[in-house]
């Protein structure tokens, strides 16, 4: 009779399985850091659709029943709040998740520094320049490809310290500037500075403030950007290995002395790298 029961009830619990898609994600995340995302369908997965933050990303499916991806939000351009997580299941039987993750505020240092004036205010001749560079930034950064390259946890790009924190509040020679939106990391002039992740060379450039640096696409929205480099050894549409050396450090653009700016952003959204090294990077 008990066995029945069981039986009964592991019926009862695959019957209620039918037709779903669950979707698992933190109820709450501290603002800046990035997420994973787990969802499972009873279905083969086509791919999914997914909704966040006003931004919107295609996740393949390759006819799994489980996939995952990163979000994040971003300590500029995120507010603090509930956000809704949208998950729409493409395909013959589609099926939408709504999930509200709460976004809740951190922490952050002051930090104050001293730079050349023309990087605090920057003449007006370079004012176009660097809006132009802005908009090249946003545009590669905006742009979602669907091969998830991404291997976690991250390689250290530089085995140096933290300097500078993700989110530090700033001030330029005493003037408000935004939040820092990366790692600053220790190293030397000349020293060589590795992909995070496995990715796609989607800009190899010299910008005013980020100085020559190296975007890589690690896909599904993931990007990590390399700044202040001395060198730039990789080229735009080249593929990278994780640990592959792709510049040396340097001290282009607005910086104080030669370390390694660390971005990473997903969606446009700048978050912070830290939590996906090995051990969380001091
Ligand atoms: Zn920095």
């Amino acid at each position: 009779m008990r066995m029945v029961f069981v039986f009964f009830l592991l019926l009862c619990s695959s019957l209620a399985q039918a037709a779903t898609l669950r979707v698992e994600c933190p109820q709450s995340i501290g603002i800046g850091l990035p997420f994973v995302v787990q969802v499972q369908s009873d279905q083969p997965l086509e791919g999914v659709q997914v909704t966040w933050q006003d931004k919107t990303l295609f996740v393949p499916g390759y006819n799994s029943t489980s996939l995952e991806f990163l979000l994040g939000t971003d300590v500029l351009k995120s507010k603090v709040g509930s956000h809704q997580l949208g998950v729409t299941r493409l395909g013959a039987a589609p099926l939408s998740v709504d999930s509200t993750i709460q976004v809740v505020q951190r922490k952050f240092p002051e930090q104050r520094l001293t730079v050349s004036q023309d990087m605090v205010t920057p003449p007006a001749q370079v004012l176009e320049r660097i809006k132009q560079e802005n908009a090249l930034a946003r545009k590669i950064l905006g742009s979602t490809t669907p091969d998830n390259h991404l291997v976690l946890p991250l390689i250290r790009p530089v085995p140096g310290i933290v300097t500078s924190a993700y989110g530090l509040t700033r001030f330029f020679n005493d003037q408000p500037r935004n939040p820092h939106r990366g790692l600053d990391l220790r190293a030397a002039l000349g020293d060589p500075i590795l992909a995070a992740a496995p990715g796609q060379v989607v800009l190899a450039a010299e910008h005013y403030y980020a100085g020559r640096c190296v975007f890589l696409d690690h896909g599904l929205g993931v990007h990590t950007q390399y700044m202040h480099m001395d060198e730039v050894l990789v080229q735009d549409g080249e593929m990278v290995e994780a640990g592959q050396v792709i510049g040396r450090v340097g001290k282009t653009g607005r910086v104080t002395a030669p370390h390694l700016h660390l971005g990473m952003t997903i969606l446009d959204l700048a978050v912070d790298p830290s939590p996906l090294f090995p051990q969380a990077v001091q």
